[in-house]
């Protein structure tokens, strides 16, 4: 499909859809962030809308009017749905704006499509409910789309009334190749990016875009990797500032879960690794001088903390155990 890197099932899924006119009236597409849910359900809104669309075809031609207007945003049968600037929910009334457009018949095409980018951190329980009636009743052409990262955080009558589409991280070369291919980067970098990106090229073009989200991530990574050979005192000073808030603490337990599964698979011989460079040899080498079973007991500790966070541990104490659990493995040639 138009735009979409990777996940070719899940594309397969919404081709078949498109090419046979079976369309349902709502798809979930879940899957960790960065993964393209929101490419995927733009490329399929542009293919379904798509004025040029010939019978058993799922391409859009991207040339017509109608794949202008959705190019430029300003189509008038797709609406995406996200909380107004100062809101944290979407509101009822942006619901219930949405239940009276999907009850108005197209303007220009035979559909009229709905994307809810965030729907499992975006509702609440009224909103839910007014959704639910939406989906319930789905006027004749309608087509709503949902996203999310845990779709178990959704109502069960909302779950049952979609079509389940998920979607995985990518592989560092699918990830590589579309860079290079697609956004001009060149090798090096492209590889670069794509070591890092943890399977996610929504971040990986940003952080070719904004290089400094890289180098913040970059610097991070080698605070992390270096904490491994670092005595208690600097471990304690490391967690105190990593830890300094919740944000702070979430990306670097993000990224430091990222490494060591890269430390486990290496601790279990496993050559397939995410990280490159430096970070790859310090992964084999820690992996290699602690084994398997510290590994992985470092990694759910990594895991715990990250649930933790989630129930409001104090982020500073929650890195703080983690500093201390960490498997020690001294530098090469150094003496402690
Ligand atoms: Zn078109």
């Amino acid at each position: 499909m138009r735009g979409v890197v990777g996940n070719a099932q899940a594309q397969a899924v919404l081709e078949r859809a498109l090419a046979t006119e079976q369309m349902r009236h709502a798809y979930l597409l879940h899957g960790p962030e960065g993964v393209g849910k929101r490419t995927l359900a733009l490329a399929f809104a542009q293919a379904a809308l798509c004025l040029r669309r010939r019978p058993g075809e799922s391409e859009a031609c991207g040339e017509c009017a109608s794949c202008h207007k959705l190019l430029h945003g300003n189509h008038p049968d797709l609406a995406i749905i996200e909380p107004e600037d100062d809101k944290r929910w979407l509101s009822v009334k942006l619901l219930r704006e949405m239940q009276h457009l999907a009850s108005l018949a197209p303007t220009e095409s035979a559909h009229r499509i709905f994307i809810i980018p965030d729907v499992d951190n975006d509702l609440q329980e009224a909103t839910a409910n007014t959704l639910l009636k939406t989906l319930e009743e789905p006027p004749e052409g309608v087509i709503i789309l949902l996203l999310a990262v845990e779709p178990d955080a959704l109502l069960p009558t909302i779950l049952s009334r979609c079509q389940l589409i998920g979607l995985r991280p990518l592989t560092t070369e699918e990830i590589s190749q579309a860079l290079r291919e697609r956004w001009s980067v060149a090798p090096d970098a492209a590889e670069q990016l794509a070591g890092l990106a943890n399977g996610r090229l929504g971040w990986a073009i940003r952080a070719h875009e904004h290089p400094d989200e890289q180098a913040q991530r970059e610097q991070l990574l080698e605070r992390l990797i270096a904490l491994v050979a670092a005595p208690t005192d600097e471990r304690m000073r490391s967690a105190a500032t990593l830890g300094a808030d919740n944000g702070a603490a979430r990306a670097t337990l993000d990224q430091w879960i990222s490494w060591w599964r890269d430390v486990m698979l290496a601790a279990n011989g496993a050559h397939a690794l995410r990280s490159t460079d430096a970070a790859r040899r310090e992964a084999e080498r820690v992996g290699a001088a602690i084994g398997p079973e510290r590994a992985h007991a470092f990694l759910d500790a990594l895991l715990a903390a990250l649930a933790s966070l989630d129930i409001n541990a104090n982020p500073r104490l929650t890195l703080e155990n983690l500093a201390l659990a960490l498997p020690r493995v001294r530098q090469v040639g150094a003496r402690r």
